[in-house]
């Protein structure tokens, strides 16, 4: 945009400088100085001229002097002609013919020196998908008389995020100048670095397993051989959605051989280290060292919930106080409800 005003300033400055060329076509190659004065006398161009036949007669031959008579344009043609023989070119004039293109004069003899174009600055075209690699926009000078140019540049990636399925999220790659993305997307699976259930890719709330069980179940035996159970335990779901208990495994440990919940104790022998165990309604029913529980109806457990445990067991009469003794291992199988 500021081009505009050193052009208008260049215009304003050639058309005296064109008046002085034509004053001084000739004389100037040999007074250089005297062109000056040339400038001030416009009123004497018909008489200048006159003078530069002379004076280029002198210079001449013979065949441009005999060619004066032609046509006074013609003889001008012959007079610059004449004068570029000997012309050094030692002052220019550079005379824009777009706002872009240039051609360089000869001040003295009107001899064309030499040409060019200088563009720019340019307007751009907006970033278009070129490549797999690269993004491509066409720009052209802003004075409108150059044609359109390309240029490209390499894309300014980002990997975007989405999700797929519960597992996996989508990662396409991106570039925000040509609002245009690459290649075909990869999968990979979510990533949950700091533990909050969220993607940190995607976004995805993603389905984390999070139940408690407790560490121990305390039964107390009391020396006559009864069983009391502690009513605080409970199955705590922390999950992102609801679970169920789908199995409870029982196994006797330390010489504790397993029973039915439902047997009568009262004829076994002292010391025979039987148990029999229940919880929440399933109950043992083999003699074994290890069952599998038939669990009653479906144990669900919402989101944010818990499941009490009631639990009692039978035992077999004892000769020694038992105070702190692992005789089950319960383990309860959860899953998603
Ligand atoms: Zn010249
Ligand atoms: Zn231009
Ligand atoms: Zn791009
Ligand atoms: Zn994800």
């Amino acid at each position: 945009m500021t081009r505009f005003k050193p052009k208008r300033l260049l215009l304003l400055l050639l058309v005296p400088m064109l008046v002085f060329s034509m004053l001084t076509v000739s004389a100037s190659a040999e007074e250089p100085d005297s062109s000056i004065e040339g400038i001030e006398s416009t009123d004497e161009l018909p008489e200048t001229e006159t003078e530069e036949e002379t004076h280029t007669h002198t210079d001449a031959d013979d065949d441009t002097h005999s060619s004066e008579s032609d046509g006074s344009g013609a003889v001008n043609e012959q007079v610059k002609a004449a004068g570029a023989a000997t012309c050094t070119h030692s002052m220019t004039v550079t005379n824009w013919i777009t706002n872009c293109r240039w051609e360089q004069y000869c001040v003295y003899c009107g001899a064309f020196i030499s040409s060019g174009i200088v563009h720019g600055p340019y307007t751009h075209g907006n970033w278009q998908y070129y490549s797999t690699t690269k993004h491509m926009r066409s720009y052209t000078c802003i004075f409108g008389d150059s044609e359109t140019y390309y240029q490209t540049e390499d894309h300014t990636v980002t990997k975007q995020y989405s999700p797929f399925n519960a597992t996996q999220h989508s990662v396409s790659r991106y570039c925000s100048a040509c609002n245009s993305f690459i290649g075909s997307p990869t999968y990979e699976d979510h990533i949950d670095s700091n533990g909050d259930g969220i993607c940190d890719g995607c976004g995805y709330e993603m389905a984390y397993f999070s139940v408690t069980v407790p560490a121990s179940l305390m039964l107390t035996v009391s020396e006559w051989g009864e069983v009391y159970a502690a009513n605080s335990a409970a199955i705590v779901n922390n999950s992102s959605a609801a679970v169920a208990v789908t199995d409870i495994i029982v196994s006797s440990e330390n010489g504790w051989a397993l029973v039915p919940y439902s047997r009568n104790m009262a004829s076994d022998k002292v010391d025979a280290g039987l148990i029999g165990f229940a919880v929440n309604g399933a109950s043992t029913t083999q003699n074994a060292s290890s069952e599998s529980l038939l669990l009653p109806g479906t144990w669900t457990i919402d989101r944010a919930s818990s499941l009490p445990l009631t639990y009692d067991a039978v035992v077999s009469a004892t000769s020694r106080v038992i105070r702190s003794e692992q005789v089950l291992t319960v383990v309860f199988v959860l899953e998603w409800a």
